[in-house]
């Protein structure tokens, strides 16, 4: 019997409480809240990510500027834009939305957001900062940070536990795996990485008692890869094709969720899950940025 751990009461009320503390401060007289997102080309899922970070923006009375730009754009002129969002004191966080084309290289549009408006924290000085445990003095990745405020939310406690990630990538298994170490009260895990070198994955997913899926392989975790009881985190959106949707396509996770949900005590739908709570993390970060550069 698990606890079907929801997405959206946890983001409802992080989305509420930021609302709040945002009618105060502009009621003061301050202005709102900006984010300004940048979009490269036509990619249906990220332009749907964006849509939805625009929406939650004004939900709670955050200003976007949204700047979409064509698939051919040159890198540099990517670059002045997000030069021009650095100096904009109306803007206080800066996301530029991947993936990007081929064309432009990454890193160098990482490099160039000022690391307080990187509310992606994708920047190395923030992804230094969380490793150094500064959380109060960083952008910590918003998926992560997510993770950890939905198990919260559910009183799912981590300390001591044994937290298995699959998935190393750089946005979301290893920024989660320093959050999970850390020397804090809700935190202080165990943690393995897994990943797509490990070999015999299941000897290690079968100890997690709290297991995270980031791979991005539909259905991958499956019910003998787990502990009885265990909490299981699905990071995965994957589309998969599905002839009786009106898309022709729907999202599922990276877990088995039909078998996976019979044996776990807690697991997060997809979608519906950690999805709501990366878009909440990320209004939440822009907020903290907000609060410092007031
Ligand atoms: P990525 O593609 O950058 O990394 C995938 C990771 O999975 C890699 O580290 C790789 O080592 C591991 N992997 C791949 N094949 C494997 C295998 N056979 N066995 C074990 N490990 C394997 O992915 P990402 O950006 O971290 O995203 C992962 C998934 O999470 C995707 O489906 C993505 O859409 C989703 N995602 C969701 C959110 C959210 O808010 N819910 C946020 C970011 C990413």
């Amino acid at each position: 019997n698990s606890i079907f751990s929801k997405g959206k009461p946890a983001a409802n009320r992080v989305k509420n409480e930021i609302k709040e503390l945002v009618s105060k401060r502009v009621n003061l007289g301050n202005r709102p809240p900006g984010l300004g997102v940048i979009i490269v080309g036509e990619n249906p899922a990220s332009q749907a990510y964006v849509r939805n970070k625009v929406r939650s923006c004004a939900e709670v009375g955050f200003k976007s500027l949204l700047i979409e730009l064509p698939v051919h754009v040159p890198e540099s002129m990517l670059l002045e834009h997000i030069y021009g969002l650095n100096l904009d004191n109306t803007i206080d966080g800066i996301l530029v939305q991947q993936p990007l084309p081929t064309h432009i290289n990454e890193f160098n549009i990482t490099m160039a957001i000022l690391p307080e408006k990187d509310v992606d924290g994708f920047h190395p000085v923030n992804v230094g900062k969380l490793s150094l445990g500064r959380l109060n003095d960083t952008h910590v990745s918003c998926t992560p940070l997510g993770i950890i405020e939905l198990l919260s939310h559910y009183s799912i406690d981590i300390s001591g536990k044994h937290a298995v990630i699959v998935g190393r990538s750089n946005i979301v298994g290893k920024p989660l795996a320093s959050l999970l170490l850390q020397k804090k009260p809700f935190l202080n895990a165990t943690v393995t990485m897994c990943h797509s070198n490990t070999k015999d994955i299941s000897y290690f997913t079968k100890q997690a008692d709290i297991l995270i899926a980031a791979i991005g392989i539909p259905y991958f975790i499956k019910m003998p890869m787990i502990k009885r009881g265990s909490v299981i985190v699905d990071v995965g959106i994957n589309r998969v094709d599905d002839a009786l949707s009106n898309t022709g396509f729907k999202l599922v996770g990276d877990v088995d969720f039909g078998e996976v949900s019979r044996e776990a005590f807690a697991i997060t739908p997809v979608p519906g899950g950690v999805g709501l709570m990366t878009i909440a993390m990320l209004l939440r970060n822009t907020f903290n940025a907000y609060i410092k550069k007031l």
